[in-house]
């Protein structure tokens, strides 16, 4: 039976590339679909951004960040969105409280667009999208913002190659023509940061290619392979997918048999790496049902367990009563304890590093980043990475 696409789309695009099977079942077999619980917070994340900054736009509101506004927006959406959990509930007050607060001020004026519709041609296909948000920065740029509510932090090829920002690009060079620049952000709600990139012609020529390539495969593929992937914990067609099924049974099939065939034991690796980020997210899964029990109870035993929720306990030192202490009682002077005693934590440098560069001139920044990598240890160690030998490009319409 032929299928065509009504319309293409960021969403389709990305589930056909990321796992043909569960594109079938989705948009040709239109079979019932189960959305987890985190796309579900994800969404209503997004709502409540959406209706916060369609008011401000509507009522013209410029100064404070009306927080009070949106927190009470995202309970409104947790009521009705069939989420219960209490730690999922808080953690997304604090997310929408940390965005205000990071947002302290408002102008109407320079949101362009909430939620921008867009229809975009590309060869014989139309692209539907939404944008979340759209800035205007000066009158020759746009800021195109994409709120995201991943857990892990994008690489700068991942944000390079994003192919729902190349589409963002080529919708708002449709949509304002008169902007010269176009920047285009994914804003990470969970940190706090605003991840930006921008596109060149070619790179928007690719990303059309590639569109038009897929789209066209999508229509005259005969088969649908089930591509198990770290989101399939997450896949909201699992349960009708065998293949997940009998990964969770950490069935491997290609099991290699002679470990001198080098080819056969890249393959098994590789399906045995994905087994285990499908196992390890069931894990998490199983133990957050599990936590949420032991918020009742102190302790559960079940099938010869015992799970309880234990506490970690971290110890750290005050500076200067450390020194104090050993100087006094190993005669030592501070310029022999220092070195013996204290380093600086990387990760306290680059976020002081980043808050002091807001306030000082460009060239002192510079100068600041420059002295501070130029005193850095480094030390390597070998790590054994493996990833896709070639890049896709990565990645609203459903
Ligand atoms: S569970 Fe994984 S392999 Fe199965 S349909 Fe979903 S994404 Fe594909």
């Amino acid at each position: 039976m032929s299928f065509a696409n009504d319309y293409l789309s960021f969403s389709r695009l990305k589930r056909y590339a990321q796992c043909p099977k569960s594109y079938q079942l989705h948009y040709i077999q239109k079979a019932p679909s189960t959305p987890n619980a985190s796309l579900l917070f994800g969404s209503l994340l997004h709502a409540a951004l959406e209706r916060v900054y369609r008011e401000i736009v509507a009522e013209k509101l410029s100064g404070r960040f009306p927080e009070d506004r949106l927190l009470a927006a995202y309970k409104d959406e947790w009521s009705r969105s069939g989420l219960s959990e209490f730690a999922v509930f808080q953690e997304g007050l604090t997310i929408l409280g940390n965005f205000a607060r990071q947002h302290a001020l408002v102008d109407h004026t320079s949101i362009l667009s909430v939620e921008q519709e867009f229809r975009l041609s590309v060869e014989r296909f139309q692209v539907l999208g939404y944008i979340d948000r759209v800035d205007k920065v000066d009158d020759e740029t746009v800021a195109i913002v994409d709120y995201k509510s991943n857990r892990a932090i994008f690489t700068r090829e991942e944000i390079d190659y994003d192919l729902q920002l190349s589409i963002y690009a080529m919708a708002a060079r449709m949509l304002w023509p008169w902007a010269k620049n176009v920047r285009l952000g994914l804003y990470l709600l969970r940190h706090g940061i605003l991840m930006e990139t921008t596109r060149t012609e070619e790179d928007l020529a690719a990303a059309r290619e590639y569109i038009a390539m897929l789209g066209q495969e999508t229509e005259s593929a005969t088969e649908f392979p089930a591509r198990l992937n770290e989101n399939c914990v997450w896949c909201d067609h699992s349960a009708q997918c065998p293949t997940y099924h009998r990964a969770l049974l950490g069935k491997v099939e290609s099991v290699c048999q002679d470990e001198k065939d080098i080819e056969a034991v890249a393959r098994e690796r590789e399906e045995v790496a994905r087994m285990a980020k499908i196992l390890y997210a069931r894990k998490d899964a199983l133990e957050k049902i599990l936590k949420a029990q032991l918020q009742e109870v102190d302790r559960l035993e079940l099938g010869g367990m015992v799970y309880t929720i234990g506490k970690t306990t971290q110890v750290s030192y005050a500076t200067e009563p450390t020194l104090t202490v050993f100087r006094e009682l190993t005669g030592k002077n501070e310029d022999e304890l220092v070195p013996l005693l204290l380093s600086v934590e990387k990760a306290k440098v680059d976020a002081l590093v980043k808050d002091l560069t807001k306030s000082l001139a460009p060239a002192d920044a510079r100068m600041l980043k420059a002295r501070i990598e130029a005193i850095a240890e480094k030390s390597v160690s070998p790590r054994f990475n493996a990833q896709r030998a070639t890049t896709a490009p990565a990645g609203d319409a459903p």
